[in-house]
């Protein structure tokens, strides 16, 4: 036999093993962490360390190198630094094309614009209250003519926000409050680099108010517009005072106004809920939403704290010293005495009363430029509805 051919055969089959054991490696480290990594786009990029080890892991960490600052490969798609062929075409087809499709898609939806930090830049830190003087709707319309949009709405236009917010304002009979507010927010919210529309819900009609049950109502129109992440439930008597106060849903149900200036900046009792609030759409839907049952003033925000504890939610808060607010001025509302009563019959119908048994009419609707309009008709307990 030539000696070449002795020495050959090892040689090859050297080169076999070593094929052989490069594929096991990759098929059992890489192919299963990137696969699932990728069509798991929301997982951390602390994620793709773990392929590091293997075959493919160094491509793919250095086609995300410049990305290490961003947390999912959800964002490094929207960072648009995805365009890197070079590592593409040294992947195996099947991860390359779904990057690719994946890509597409962000890049679709988004036009390669970068998803917005967290935090915004443009923030002030405590800001003024203006209460005098009440400017009318077309001092306004003049003001934010220039970058806010129909319905008040306003996105960054050369970032991406994830989470789309709502804010929902239960409305009767509070004109010049709803002027000072919306001279107040629009540049709050814009400062805060928001994906943000704001909605007033107006209650028709001289029965009592039902401010729980106009939220509810904001929820389900809102949703019919527009797919949002998040809902601000907010007075609109209560102006914040520094924009550090982010207007967004964390993982739990956030009170936003701890401390209000007529209650001398102290949160009046731990388990408040009223004012301003904020929950996560999924959160909203769960809880069943506000209860219909509060008419008049009181008792609806305190039965929401009892939902979201039956839940085994908790209420999240920023610290008194941001989450601070002027309340304008008004009368003081009589209270609704049966309301400690509903309370504790409430306890008993979480899963009946609330957004499974909303019943209303909707009488109008309008997007003008400060805000979308709903006005609503809504049907009390006894009403005939036929
Ligand atoms: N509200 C309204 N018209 C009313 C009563 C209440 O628009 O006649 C709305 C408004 O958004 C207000 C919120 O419901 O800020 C809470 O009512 P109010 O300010 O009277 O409650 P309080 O500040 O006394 O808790
Ligand atoms: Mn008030």
């Amino acid at each position: 036999m030539p000696p070449c051919l002795t020495q050959a055969t090892p040689y090859k089959g050297f080169f076999a093993l070593i094929l052989i054991f490069v594929a096991l490696e990759y098929f059992f480290n890489t192919v299963s962490d990137t696969k699932n990594a990728i069509f798991n786009s929301t997982r951390p990029l602390q994620y793709f360390d773990k392929a590091s080890t293997s075959t493919y892991g160094p491509l793919l960490k250095s086609l995300f190198k410049n990305a290490s600052n961003l947390r999912s490969l959800q964002e490094i798609m929207k960072s648009g630094n995805i365009s890197d062929l070079h590592y593409l075409v040294t992947m195996p087809p099947f991860i390359a094309s779904t990057i690719l499709n994946n890509n597409k898609i962000m890049q679709e939806e988004n036009s390669t614009k970068p998803l917005c930090p967290d935090i915004s830049q443009n923030l002030y830190g405590r800001v003024q209250i203006q209460k005098y003087p009440v400017p009318s709707v077309g001092t306004l319309e003049n003001r934010f003519a220039s970058w806010l949009q129909p319905g008040g709405h306003w996105k960054p236009p050369n970032c991406v926000v994830e989470k789309k917010v709502a804010i929902v304002i239960p409305f009767k009979c509070r004109g010049e409050h709803l002027l000072l507010f919306l001279q107040h927010m629009h540049p709050f919210l814009k400062r805060q680099q928001l994906d943000y529309t704001i909605f007033v819900v107006e209650q028709e009609g001289d029965g009592p108010f039902n401010r729980a049950m106009l939220m509810n109502v904001g929820y389900v129109e809102a949703l019919k517009l527009r797919k949002f992440d998040c809902f601000i439930f907010h007075d609109v008597d209560l102006l914040p005072e520094d924009d550090r106060n982010l207007y967004t849903c964390p993982e739990q149900p956030r009170h936003m106004s701890v401390a209000v200036d007529i209650f001398k900046y102290r949160l009046p009792y731990p388990a408040i809920f009223g004012g301003v609030s904020a929950i996560s759409s999924e959160h909203f839907k769960l809880l069943n939403g506000f209860s219909n049952s509060f008419w008049g003033w009181g008792g609806e925000d305190d039965d929401m704290s009892n939902r979201i504890r039956y839940h085994h939610l908790y209420i999240s808060r920023y610290p008194i010293t941001i989450a601070r607010y002027t309340m304008l001025t008004h009368k003081k509302d009589s209270p609704n005495p049966n309301r400690y009563d509903l309370l504790r019959k409430g306890q008993k119908k979480f899963d009946q009363d609330g957004l499974v048994s909303l019943s209303y009419e909707l009488v109008m609707s309008n997007e003008n430029l400060l805000y979308t309009w709903f006005l609503v008709k809504l049907h009390g307990p006894n009403e005939d509805t036929s």
